[in-house]
């Protein structure tokens, strides 16, 4: 939560007590073209650095976050209201994608030699990885650190400087982030944060950036990539979801029922990979509903340090679209077996089950970003994989069933980026596997080796180790070049089975 004060700046409020978290600048234009200018030149002395130095430096950074794993954590705590305990674990997950891509970088993005082909036998080719120079990271409130790390730590390895502007609504951890990085790197400002609202992230996309790295709403991402297009500024896009929990007959009811309530209801439903919707094959159907009502019964929304289950809704603007997600699924025809439209109690939202709620109705079709979450009964997986797939999202998905190759045949056909079996949102916690969407729910990929390359660029070298026996690219070629050629070709791919 955030407000603006005296001219200039503005405060991070505790969205679960009001409180003020801390008052920061609203930086303008000029401020931030020349935050950007300055990390060209830095981005220029840190890529000059080798993969090694960076490395060092990189981990020397995370021994950093690690050091004050207390520190972060409260701040986020008190920025986003999400419980201690949640925000230790996303600082956790935060310093993984940071020691993964420090580690893997060179393996990745280094220089290595490829087979040239038969044609260009005579030739080394080398395929190496440059950096793009900046990036700017546009950074999302609800996992303010874990989130904008796969773009930060991914960017910084590769090679780059970048400009992070978090959320208005918790801006307090992107300084302190740039504060401890500045610490273990004090040579250049290799990682500056830019603070303010949507104005100083546009700011940013006309800044001279290299890449922008995008997470948030769709809409959002699409005025991003409009600014960006101006300068065929690429952006890699994070947006949100609506995903699909998928429960087969022959399931671990109890297990997916844990795990689907964590999945929708931890982070009170704010994650961008959160579940949304489940269907459940109709001859396990009443038994699963009566497993997940009754633990959603037992978590309580709050801000205190015990036994609360989850914290409030960070962005107050959030909580009229929950309100309605719930009211127009009632008025739709569909029930709520745990909680109802009594469950918002600003700035908390208690847990909400919903059943019977039609396909049309928005708490199926629009991303809620709360903790509610529909359940539809479905006669098949071929007719749950229909539905899971009728949306213009593709974030990501998860399935349950004791069956592997279900589960893979599953897996395969839902249209997400990512998808869990027998467990929601694994994935997130290996670094190793690329992290994106497809459709409404963005393009581009980070973590892994895919988040690596996102923020470089390819570049291919070639060195003439002799000369051809065959004179094929100069002008002194002769017809029996061309024949031998032809005869070549031949033998190579004309042959018949
Ligand atoms: P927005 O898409 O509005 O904002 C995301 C980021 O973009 C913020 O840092 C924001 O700054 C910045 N921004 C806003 N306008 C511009 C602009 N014109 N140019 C450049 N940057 C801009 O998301 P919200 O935070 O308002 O959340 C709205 C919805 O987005 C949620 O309901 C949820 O559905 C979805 N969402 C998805 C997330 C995910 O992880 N995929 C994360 C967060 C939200 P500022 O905050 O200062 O306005």
């Amino acid at each position: 939560m955030s407000v603006t004060t005296e001219a200039g700046t503005f405060e991070s409020l505790n969205p679960a007590t009001g409180a003020v978290v801390g008052t920061h600048p609203i930086h303008d234009e000029k401020t931030v073209f020349e935050t950007v200018e300055r990390a060209q030149a830095a981005a220029r002395w840190w890529a000059g650095l080798g993969w090694k130095e960076r490395k060092n430096r990189l981990l020397r950074f995370k021994g950093a976050l690690a050091r004050n794993l207390n520190r972060i954590s409260q701040v986020i705590h008190e920025e986003t209201g999400k419980p201690i305990g949640d925000a230790v674990f996303e600082a956790v997950g935060a310093i993984n994608l940071l020691d993964w891509a420090a580690k893997n970088a060179q393996k990745t993005l280094g220089p290595r030699s490829v087979f040239p082909g038969a044609l260009s036998i005579n030739q080394k080719a080398i395929l190496e990885y440059h950096p793009l120079g900046v990036v700017g990271v546009i950074g999302p409130w609800n996992y303010p650190i874990y989130t904008p790390m796969g773009s930060l730590a991914f960017s910084l390895a590769a090679g780059n400087a970048v400009v992070f502007k978090p959320s208005e609504h918790t801006p307090g951890v992107g300084v302190l982030l740039a504060e401890l990085f500045a610490e273990v790197v004090p040579e250049r400002p290799v990682f500056q944060v830019v603070t303010g609202f949507g104005a100083t992230g546009g700011a940013l996309t006309r800044a001279g950036v290299n890449k922008i790295a995008f997470t948030g709403s769709g809409p959002t991402a699409k005025k991003v990539m409009a600014a960006c297009a101006e300068t065929l500024t690429p952006i890699v896009a994070e947006c949100g979801g609506k995903d699909a929990f998928i429960i087969a007959a022959d399931a671990d009811l109890e297990e997916a029922a844990k795990s689907a309530l964590w999945g929708a209801m931890s982070n009170a439903g704010q994650t961008c990979v959160g579940v949304e919707r489940i269907y459940v094959v109709e001859s396990v159907y009443e038994e699963f509903l009566g497993k997940l009502s009754a633990r959603a019964e037992q978590l309580k929304a709050g801000y205190e340090t015990d036994g609360t289950s989850f914290g409030p809704i960070t962005m107050p603007g959030q909580l009229d679209i929950i309100e309605r997600h719930i009211t127009d699924a009632l008025a739709a025809g569909g029930r709520a077996v745990v909680g109802g439209a009594e469950s918002v109690r600003r700035p908390f939202v208690d847990p909400v089950v919903l059943v019977d709620v039609p396909d049309t109705a928005s708490a199926i079709c629009e991303e809620t970003f709360g903790p509610t979450v529909t359940v539809t009964k479905v006669k098949s997986l071929d007719e749950a994989v229909a539905k899971a797939n009728a949306t213009e999202y593709g974030l990501a998905s998860t399935v349950f069933t004791s069956s592997s190759k279900t589960a893979l045949d599953v897996a395969r056909r839902l249209r997400s980026g990512m998808t869990s079996i027998n467990a929601a949102i694994a994935f997130a916690l290996i670094p190793a596997l690329p992290f994106g969407g497809v459709g409404e729910s963005g393009f581009g990929r980070i973590h892994g080796a895919d988040g690596l390359r996102e923020f470089a660029r390819p570049k291919a070298i070639t060195r003439q180790r002799f000369k051809s026996a065959l004179d094929t690219t100069t002008f002194t070629r002769t017809q029996k070049e061309i024949d031998q050629i032809i005869k070549l070709m031949q033998f190579l791919h004309g042959r018949k089975k």
